[in-house]
């Protein structure tokens, strides 16, 4: 570690992220990409695009894709900043609201990305546990208010269980909170319909960002692009201050453009996912592996204590070919998440799991 760095940076752990094996053929079920690959669409504006267009900078703001999400949201350009990947969207959120030394508020447990980015921005960070069903406690607001928490990240559905919050809690939360309320939407295109779940008209709310990505529901996390709605005061900051000028290259401007026009693909791998999310969660049920009512595209298995670990799984998946999460850490040490992947790969993992475990 570098004599030269931050005593903060010298005394943090960064990110330690999912295993990105080298061979195709494992399956991966580790990291929550989708297991559909991008629209068609995305590939033909790739091909129609020249190198030429790489000689000047970028649109700026990305406007023409701000304008397309804009009317997917039914919210106005101003409430839109387009961010590289919604990794970056976290990291301007925090740089932009929460002072150096002051709070950063999540709940635990939650996306470990969360507690890197507060020590890179040398924060101290304030958890509230969830409950054991993983919802949030009712006096979480009050408890955040109280440790001066200036920015609470809540991830919606939640990872890593996938379970659903509601508008009306998010809204009762927003409106006792002191600060800013990040409400991290990476994963809400594979909500049921059924749910009835729309958080886009919360951007009213002076305290409220809504962060979306292209990695999980538009299969395109290798190209890093998300964004946040909010606010017009909230992103106005953002976009005129914190951002780094010119942060969307124009290959992700029209390959997002490309992604958000074929809105008919997207939403036929949404349904799939949720499909196979159902199908899933009945076969790991029957083997013993139960899941709370995921929204998400994967499920938390819980291990009961029997001959196999959930570490002991995960090794023997792994050994398969086939690789799932596990944490290391105290109150998921017994689980495993799963990503949802196609018909074929869902099935292979049962019949595997049916091996390790009958
Ligand atoms: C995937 C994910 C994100 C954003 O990922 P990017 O690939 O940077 O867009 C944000 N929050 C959670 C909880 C995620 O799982």
């Amino acid at each position: 570690m570098s004599k030269f760095a931050r005593p903060n940076i010298r005394n943090m752990d960064g990110y330690s992220w999912g295993e990105q094996p080298e061979d195709s053929d494992t399956i991966k079920l580790n990291t929550n990409e989708n297991p559909y690959p991008p629209s068609p669409a995305v590939e033909a504006a790739l091909a129609g695009m020249s190198t030429a267009q790489l000689r000047v900078y970028p649109q700026p703001t990305a406007d023409a894709l701000r304008d397309r999400l804009a009317a997917l949201h039914d919210v106005g350009r101003d409430n839109l900043v387009i961010t590289n990947g919604g990794d970056e969207a976290l990291r301007l959120a925090l740089t932009t609201f929460v002072s150096p030394g002051a709070c950063f508020g999540m709940a635990e447990p939650s996306y470990s990305l969360y507690p890197v980015l507060a020590a890179i921005h040398d924060a101290e960070v304030v958890r509230v546990d969830l409950e054991a069903d993983w919802r949030l406690p009712d006096d979480s607001a009050a408890r955040f208010n109280e440790a001066g928490a200036q920015l609470v990240c809540l991830v919606n559905p939640h990872a890593p269980s996938g379970v659903l919050s509601t508008r009306a809690q998010l809204q009762t939360f927003a409106e006792s909170f002191n600060g800013v309320l990040l409400i991290d939407e990476a994963y809400a295109d594979f909500v049921d319909p059924g749910q009835g779940y729309a958080s886009s008209g919360l951007v009213e709310q002076e305290n409220v960002l809504i962060l979306k990505t292209f990695s999980k529901g538009y299969g395109l996390a290798g190209l890093r692009l998300g964004y946040l709605l909010g606010h017009g005061e909230l992103i106005r900051t953002i976009i005129e201050k914190t951002r780094d000028s010119y942060n969307i290259d124009s290959i992700s401007q029209i390959l997002g453009c490309a992604a958000i026009d074929d809105q008919p693909y997207a939403r036929q791998t949404w349904d799939a996912v949720r499909d196979a999310r159902q199908w899933l969660a009945g076969q790991l049920g029957q083997l013993g592996l139960r899941s709370s009512n995921s929204q998400a595209n994967f499920l938390l298995v819980e291990v009961e204590s029997g001959t196999m670990t959930a570490q002991d799984i995960y090794l023997a998946l792994k050994k398969a070919g086939i690789l799932v999460r596990y944490f290391n850490s105290p109150r998921l040490d017994n689980k495993l998440r799963i990503t949802i992947g196609t018909p074929e790969q869902n099935e292979r993992l049962v019949s595997a799991l049916t091996q390790l475990l009958t």
